[in-house]
């Protein structure tokens, strides 16, 4: 075979898909690496994408998507987000993940850079390096509450950064962004003349009965791209709907790039979408409440092993310490799933600095999760033991 391109060489795969190939060879394993919602995708969504698909619905549809779900998803960043937007400039995406490829992808040259966060979501340094954008990273410390520090990334900003990227609530930490920290990056941002890539697919999983601050609420909107998703809110992972609201002058832009790669997202799943955000929200507030319910079930557990973590404020995912096995996260895991029989995904997954984490994902069941959780204390105590 001849070679195929350095960049997908190159690419290195998910850390969080290799500890679940490999957790699969185990058939008892306890699955808490994976961040995908164990609810199933609420009644009244299904009805609408089996209407859909047997009215018609069955034909592509304009690249942006359909109107009636980019009028639904702008009322719902007015309502929900407090983001000032019109239908036009939401762009419709196969999830979230092509609205990040399609803004990168109408942002960047060959050879710019993103700045990310270490630890983050594995899938933006991925999808930045096949499009030969290179990736500089800024820290998230747990001095610092795991919040982004603007005088901290303001260092790693080069002539070639184009866009600062930041997650809130952020995978893998359960970390919002606090509004004075928010305000500092938009203002980092201004002054570098960066774009502002916002990540709020997980806008709706606040705790403690907060909410995210997007960074559009807090002025300027002409260099940010908020991106949200059906994923998470709705259990909706494998129906493949997301979407970027972006500043009236680039959404055409982001459009264009949809024609040439998935034209636009299937025609049931946008009717579903719809549904999804015209129909009750108490699935959402359900779904919430059972994570928020299994977060303080598992802080419970390593508070009383005295196991150090990161509070979680959103998403659904628990950034624990692993520091005192003596391991770096990736033998650490390693053990753990042979031994005990437990996923998790190590903190090298998410940035080079982050290995002396793992991430738990608080989608699993309760009793799976607690007992995932004790073995994980029972291995972390052997480990501590000569
Ligand atoms: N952004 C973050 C931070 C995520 O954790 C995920 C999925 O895990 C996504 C984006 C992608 O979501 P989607 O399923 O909509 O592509």
């Amino acid at each position: 075979m001849r070679e195929p391109s350095n960049a997908i060489v190159r690419m290195k795969r998910s850390g969080i898909r290799e500890i679940f190939d490999r957790a699969n060879q185990i058939p008892d394993a306890i699955h808490l690496e994976m961040g995908e919602p164990d609810f199933p995708t609420p009644q009244h969504i299904r009805d609408a994408a089996a209407r859909a698909a047997n009215e018609g619905h069955t034909k592509y549809t304009p690249n942006a998507g359909i109107t009636e779900l980019r009028e639904a998803a702008a009322d719902k960043v007015v309502r929900r987000n407090g983001v000032e937007a019109t239908p036009n400039q939401v762009v419709i995406t196969p999830g979230a993940i092509a609205a990040l490829y399609g803004t990168v992808m109408a942002l960047c040259n060959r050879g710019d850079e993103i700045l990310i966060s270490d630890p983050s979501w594995p899938n933006y340094a991925m999808l930045a390096g096949l499009q030969d954008v290179r990736v500089g990273r800024y820290p998230m410390r747990p001095k610092d509450a795991m919040q982004p520090r603007a005088d901290l990334i303001e260092p790693s900003i080069t002539a070639k950064t184009r866009i600062l990227l930041i997650n809130s609530p952020c995978n893998p930490t359960g970390t919002v962004v606090d509004r004075q920290h928010m305000r500092d990056l938009l203002q980092l941002a201004d002054e570098h003349d960066l774009w502002l890539i916002s990540d709020e697919v997980y806008d709706e999983m606040v705790f403690d009965g907060g909410t995210a601050v997007s960074p559009a609420t807090l002025g300027n909107h002409d260099r940010i791209i908020s991106i949200y998703s059906f994923s998470k809110t709705y259990a909706m992972t494998g129906w493949r709907v997301g979407y970027a609201v972006a500043p009236p002058e680039l959404a055409p832009y982001l459009i264009k790039t949809q024609e040439p790669v998935t034209a636009c997202v299937n025609a049931p799943a946008q009717m579903a979408a719809v549904a999804a955000l015209r129909g009750p929200q108490d699935c959402v507030n359900e779904m919430r409440e059972a994570y928020e319910s299994r977060r303080n079930g598992v802080m419970e557990i390593l508070d009383r092993a005295g196991v150090p973590y990161v509070r979680p404020s959103g998403a659904f995912y628990l950034w624990i310490d692993i520091g005192g096995s003596g391991m770096n996260a990736t033998d650490f895991a390693r053990r753990l799933l042979e031994d005990h029989h437990v996923a998790v995904t190590p903190g090298g997954a998410f940035g080079p600095d982050s290995d002396g984490f793992v991430r738990v994902s608080l989608a699993s069941a309760a009793g799976l999760l607690n007992e995932g959780t004790n073995r994980l204390v029972t291995a972390l105590q052997a480990a501590h033991t000569p």
